[in-house]
């Protein structure tokens, strides 16, 4: 049995149930459960339940905090600092993009740094927040856990993780654009995935502990820390420039911790960092010049003639459009890894084991397949 398949609905009460019974609020298990069902929609099964062993082991090891709200430490004109306490990153990045996007509608403009959220999860979520406003946004996010997963560019060690970079771009005839990636040449979450299902990874995104590339994602699992091989940056020396960017701005400007040894104390947490810049377009003076050139643009580039890859992809796509094409196909149904639905149900264990109530293994309630 290698695969189960779940209802989205199905899934996001059995989350929210989790969460509650964990000790989270009704809003902030809610949020949860609305982001993390969301990644899987989107495809993005990296950054979807699949994260919930990993958030209740750092929420049993006392490292996530449930309950905490985000709050404005610092202010000087457009600028915000937010402070997200070391909560739950899909409750304190809620509040901290809306509190940044009532200050864009207000001012044209909010530069906001968030630092210390817990893992802030699918950054496009919130992208799609600001573009949902009406708002462009551009973040920079970097990440800190236990230790560092991708090499820079000409190195053959580890030094910092996956930092994001995201745009999200609102249309007024259209969906959003949506550019949102991790810096490495795949996301981490996705070697731990092909690590479930044991497959490959593609060539190009991991070398082994002598730096010497491989498709194995079991070289990110061995048990010695000293023969761990590490991720590759996307794009050669242009994803770890563009990391090291995250990095100085979404942490080290925004009052986070860079992904230095001394920064990461704790076991299981993963936190995020990150500088959004959120601005209102239809204050930038170009009115319709705007979207009568982006509209021209799309069609101009969707004009070119098909490569094999976009023949089989079914044309050319916009940033943002794959993720709209997941949501519709998995609308009825989420699948789920065997060996991710086998830690989802052990994590319900492990909160029925500490706070004496969860919902029951997941599989329960999925069709096996
Ligand atoms: P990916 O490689 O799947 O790339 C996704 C981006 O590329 C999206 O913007 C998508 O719309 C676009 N895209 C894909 N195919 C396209 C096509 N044919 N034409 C045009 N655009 C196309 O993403 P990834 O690097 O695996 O990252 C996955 C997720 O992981 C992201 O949501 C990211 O925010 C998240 N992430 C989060 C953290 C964290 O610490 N919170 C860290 C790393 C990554």
């Amino acid at each position: 049995m290698n695969e189960h398949t779940i209802a989205p609905s199905t899934l996001h009460r059995w989350v929210v149930d989790l969460f509650r019974a964990a000790g989270a609020d009704a809003r902030e298990a809610t949020l949860a459960a609305d982001h993390l069902v969301e990644a899987n929609l989107t495809g993005h099964d990296s950054h979807g339940v699949g994260m919930i062993p990993r958030y209740v082991l750092s929420l049993l090891a006392d490292e996530l905090k449930l309950g905490r709200s985000a709050k404005v430490v610092h202010e000087a004109g457009a600028l915000l600092a937010i402070d997200g306490d070391r909560g739950l990153g899909q409750s304190v990045a809620h509040q901290a993009m809306q509190i940044a996007i009532e200050r864009a509608r207000r001012d044209g403009v909010c530069v906001m740094g968030l630092k210390n959220a817990h893992h802030i999860g699918r950054v496009g979520h919130w992208a799609e927040q600001a573009a949902a406003a009406g708002l462009v946004s551009i973040h920079f996010t970097n990440v800190n856990a236990a230790g560092p997963l991708v090499a820079p560019w000409g190195g053959a060690q580890a030094r910092f993780l996956t930092n994001p970079f995201t745009v999200g771009i609102p249309r007024a005839d259209a969906p959003p654009v949506v550019l949102d990636f991790a810096t490495s040449a795949i996301a981490g979450g996705k070697v731990r995935v092909a690590h479930n299902k044991g497959t490959k990874v593609p060539p190009g995104a991991l070398i082994d502990a002598d730096g010497r590339p491989t498709e194995d994602p079991g070289v990110m699992f061995t048990s010695d820390p000293a023969r761990r091989g590490a991720q590759l940056p996307f794009a050669e020396h242009k994803g770890y420039a563009l990391a090291m960017v995250c990095e100085l701005l979404g942490a080290a400007l925004t009052g986070g911790e860079t992904m230095r040894p001394e920064n990461s104390t704790m076991k299981y947490a993963v936190w995020n960092n990150m500088l959004a810049l959120v601005f209102d377009p239809a204050r930038m003076g170009t009115g319709e010049h705007f979207e009568r050139e982006a509209r021209g643009f799309v069609d101009w580039v969707k004009s070119a003639r098909l490569s094999d890859a976009g023949r089989a992809l079914g044309g050319i796509l916009l940033p943002g459009d794959p993720e709209r094409i997941s949501r519709e196909r998995r609308a009825a149904a989420i699948p789920i890894d065997a060996e991710t639905m086998s830690q989802l149900d052990a994590a319900a264990a492990s909160v029925a084991g500490r706070f004496g109530g969860s919902p029951g293994p997941l599989s329960a309630l999925a069709t096996s397949a």
